[in-house]
């Protein structure tokens, strides 16, 4: 087949770990007699330094004419000033909304042979293996909001709301969590069929206790449950969900939530898994083409030492091929591949836990040469 991929390597390690996943691709389309045709372009904090915007025109006009999106990470703390205008998360919500990407989908599986890079005891990790269903374009990320302002001048402001001061005034400052019925109804319904080619429970995640938007959120999804009666549906609240997620993990199946909710708990999900560097996400809209992506960041802390993780990113792959282009066995031989590296011993330092361990471009180079093992086989 032929395709067109657009790769979005962003800033810090997303350069280094897309390049991996390009050479995959690459590997693949040579394996397979496909082909795939590649064109970068620029968000984040790259973009904001090229051209003053972190998602230019002509990049999210190439992600939407694309068969599908790799992108790699944004930002670093060159562009972290909290009083800039412009930051390179602005392009990832841009590039979400602009493709209507509303449901992200993160699949966290435990490799046997990582359970000790998990701070969590084995016995614990027995059986995990849950997917979370997080809504990507709604919820706080996107209500309206106001940086921090002198309360005076705001309606909405009182002498108890500001904890900070300054020059003796209040300084306030809010995010609006907003959701509409049609929102939680599509990303229930994902959730749903998704449960349903799995082991066919949903934990639907909401604060409706306290939240008026969680208290919708449940309403709608009680409601869309009823077309699921072969699903078993059960409610938790975010508090119990980010406890249960370590205390039992493996109970879990589809788990479905809000935007910034699913943030949070994915990034505590990815240390059951061992490593940031391992959770790869699909996002997907209605008909649009997806965006793959690790969920990790841009890592700062290691960018540029040539040490970041590939697989994360070679694992978003694997859904890219299976989700964007159809190609289930090519999907599969990806997953292969990195099962077979990693039985065989080999790690990046953050799942090496301080033995011996190879850097982003080897550990790719190990896993290209695993499928041309697996297909010679
Ligand atoms: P991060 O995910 O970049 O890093 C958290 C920790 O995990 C760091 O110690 C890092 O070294 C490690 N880590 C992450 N990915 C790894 C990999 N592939 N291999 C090995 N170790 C890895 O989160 P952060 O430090 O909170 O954020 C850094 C920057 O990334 C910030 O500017 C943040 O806004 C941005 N960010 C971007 C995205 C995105 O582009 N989707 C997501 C999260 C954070």
């Amino acid at each position: 087949m032929h395709a067109n991929i657009v790769t979005l390597p962003g800033d810090g390690i997303g350069v280094e770990v897309v390049a991996e996943g390009v050479k995959l691709l690459r590997a693949v389309a040579d394996a397979y007699c496909h082909t795939f045709t590649f064109g970068e372009h620029m968000m984040g904090g790259c973009a904001i330094d090229a051209t003053g915007d972190p998602l230019p025109d002509e990049t999210l006009a190439a992600c939407r004419a694309a068969d599908a999106v790799l992108l790699g990470a944004v930002g670093g703390p060159k562009w972290s000033d909290p009083a800039a205008e412009v930051r390179p998360e602005q392009g990832l919500l841009g590039l979400r909304k602009g493709l209507e990407l509303y449901a992200n989908l993160r699949p966290v599986q435990i490799y046997p042979m990582l359970r000790d890079a998990s701070p969590l005891h084995p016995s614990r990790l027995e059986g995990v293996d849950l997917m979370v269903v997080r809504e990507l374009t709604g919820g706080i990320y996107f209500g309206n909001r106001q940086e921090a302002a002198a309360g005076d001048d705001d309606p909405s402001a009182s002498p108890s709301t500001g904890s900070g001061q300054a020059s003796g005034q209040a300084l306030v400052a809010y995010d609006t969590m907003i959701y509409s019925a049609p929102e939680v109804e599509r990303i229930a319904r994902k959730a749903f069929e998704l449960a349903r080619l799995r082991r066919r429970h949903v934990t639907s995640v909401d604060k409706a206790n306290v939240l008026a938007s969680s208290r919708l959120w449940r309403q709608v999804v009680t409601e869309i449950a009823k077309d699921y009666p072969d699903v078993t549906l059960e409610h938790m609240l975010v508090d119990s969900a980010a406890m249960h997620l370590l205390r039992r993990p493996s109970d879990f199946d589809v788990i479905v939530t809000g935007n910034m909710f699913g943030d949070i708990l994915t990034d505590e999900a990815s240390m059951l898994a061992g490593s940031m560097g391992m959770l790869a996400s699909a996002s997907q809209g209605a008909g649009s083409n997806g965006v793959y992506e690790p969920i990790h960041g841009s890592a700062p802390d290691i960018a540029g030492q040539g040490i970041a993780n590939p697989l994360a990113t070679i694992l978003s792959v694997a859904l890219l091929l299976r989700y964007s282009l159809s190609l289930l066995t090519e999907a599969q031989a990806v997953e292969d591949a990195v099962l077979s590296v990693l039985e065989q011993g080999v790690r990046t330092p953050d799942i090496a836990g301080g033995g011996p361990s190879v850097g982003t471009a080897e550990m790719g180079d190990q896993v290209v040469a695993a499928l041309g093992r697996a297909l010679q086989a």
